[in-house]
């Protein structure tokens, strides 16, 4: 079969659709590959079909030309990568190719499945793409969950298609490649859309993971990061993918997501050794009953001191928090920026509280009336709570982002520690931020 694999792009305004993580590439002023359908690419290669991937986001292709590019192909089937920013352009999209057998994949075909099922998609995948697309090219129609038990069993992404340099970090430029280890996870905090999709959590092996980043060493690529909601979740697989990576002697450098209650100082100075440099935690709001109305399993202790331990071990922290959760006040907000400030965390992002499609959140929020409006994305807020409005959510925010980001030490700082390289990626992804961010 010819098999065409489309991430579409509708606006100049760019989205990520990376699984659950759906938001503007201005968020963080990058773009990641998109490691999901280069998978489904793989996967459909070794069954022995002929596809192509066009990543319209990086290329800057706009419906038009996909169009036409789609009939140029004369696929039997194209997959449309969907999430849910973009999710009534993506039903166009496909009311477009009417002449196609389409195929729905991303985070959103499960989040908002009466769209889908509404919609002129020949079929929808959710789950595990490569497996669910797969079973539709084998012949399978309507709704297909795919399913991978052993995750070492895929393939490598397919990068044939894709030029690696359209994906580079803000600041300095380099190219990074994101390196799936794991999928779902084992917690189920209210406001995550993880729970709905992925229910506990799977990890590939060291080896593979491993194996992996040499094979992107090997075209030119040494800036990783670890995509799984929380990678030292599997203390044994960190310990071992640091350990080959050490033993290999690869030059590389890394980051990755977690929870707080996952690290140590013991495993910290083994992840520094081999290469991690930056540590993302949901810190949400430090502020005890918030963690616990979000059901987050956390103590307010046990962030502040695993941010602390990876600043001590030489790793920096970026810290995720959210706005207009249950029980928050701008108070308590207020005072979560402030240690923030105080304890030199090095970035921060402040998204919204989003009742998302089938999160207990949005249970919660619907009972208390606190929806103002759909929801798209954590930049966009749609939701009050009991001790505040949207436009003070809003502005909220917008404090935050100025106290944080715009005090002279923090400029200062972020100047001296650049190379003269990164002067030029560090003026355009702090124009970025300020055009995105800062609207006072
Ligand atoms: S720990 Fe992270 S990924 Fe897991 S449910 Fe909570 S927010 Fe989501």
């Amino acid at each position: 079969m010819r098999v065409f694999l489309a991430n579409p792009s509708y606006t100049k305004q760019k989205y990520l659709k990376f699984g659950r993580c759906m938001q503007k590439t201005s968020t963080w002023s990058s773009l990641w590959p998109p490691i999901y359908l280069m998978g489904v690419q793989s996967f459909l290669e070794k069954e022995g079909h002929e596809t192509l991937l066009l990543d319209c986001v990086a290329s800057e292709v706009m419906v038009e030309e996909l169009v036409e590019r789609i009939r140029g192909f004369k696929p039997d089937f194209v997959v449309v990568n969907t999430c849910l920013p973009t999710i009534k352009e993506d039903l166009e999209l496909a009311e477009r190719l009417k002449g196609y057998k389409t195929v729905a994949m991303g985070a959103s075909t499960k989040l908002v499945k009466e769209k889908f099922e509404k919609s002129c998609f020949h079929a929808v995948v959710s789950g595990d793409s490569e497996d669910g697309v797969l079973k539709v090219i084998k012949g399978a129609e309507g709704f297909v969950q795919g399913f991978i038990k052993d995750l070492d069993s895929m393939p490598f992404p397919s990068y044939r298609d894709i030029k690696i340099q359209d994906y580079t970090l803000p600041y300095t430029g380099d190219f990074l490649a994101p390196i799936n280890v794991g999928r779902g996870c084992r917690n189920a905090c209210v406001f995550c859309m993880v729970p709905v999709l992925n229910k506990g959590s799977r990890y590939r092996g060291a080896e593979s993971v491993v194996a992996e980043m040499e094979m992107l060493t090997k075209k030119g690529v040494n800036h990783f990061l670890f995509w799984t909601e929380n990678f030292t979740e599997n203390r044994g697989l960190v310990e071992k993918v640091c350990k080959l990576i050490i033993k290999k002697g690869l030059k590389v450098c890394w980051m990755a997501p977690t929870r707080a209650d996952t690290v140590d100082p013991k495993l910290l100075s083994l992840m520094k050794r081999a290469g991690c440099w930056m540590i993302s935690f949901g810190v949400e709001c430090l502020e005890q009953k918030v963690l616990d109305a979000c059901n987050k399993r956390l103590s307010v202790e046990t962030i502040k001191k695993a941010v602390l331990e990876t600043k001590k071990a030489g790793i920096k922290v970026v810290a995720h928090a959210i706005i207009g959760l249950p029980k928050q006040t701008r108070e308590n907000f207020l005072d979560t920026v402030n240690w923030l400030i105080k304890n030199d965390v090095d970035y921060a992002q402040f998204y919204f509280a989003t009742p998302f499609p089938g999160t207990i959140l949005k249970r919660i929020a619907k009972k208390n009336g606190w929806i103002v409006k759909e929801s798209k994305g954590l930049e966009e807020c749609s939701m009050r709570n009991d001790h505040m409005t949207c436009e003070e959510l809003v502005k909220l925010r917008n404090l935050a982002y100025r106290k944080f980001y715009f005090r002279p030490a923090r400029v200062w700082k972020e100047i001296v520690g650049l190379k003269p390289k990164n002067f030029i990626p560090f003026i355009k992804s702090s124009l970025n931020f300020l055009n995105n961010w800062v609207k006072i």
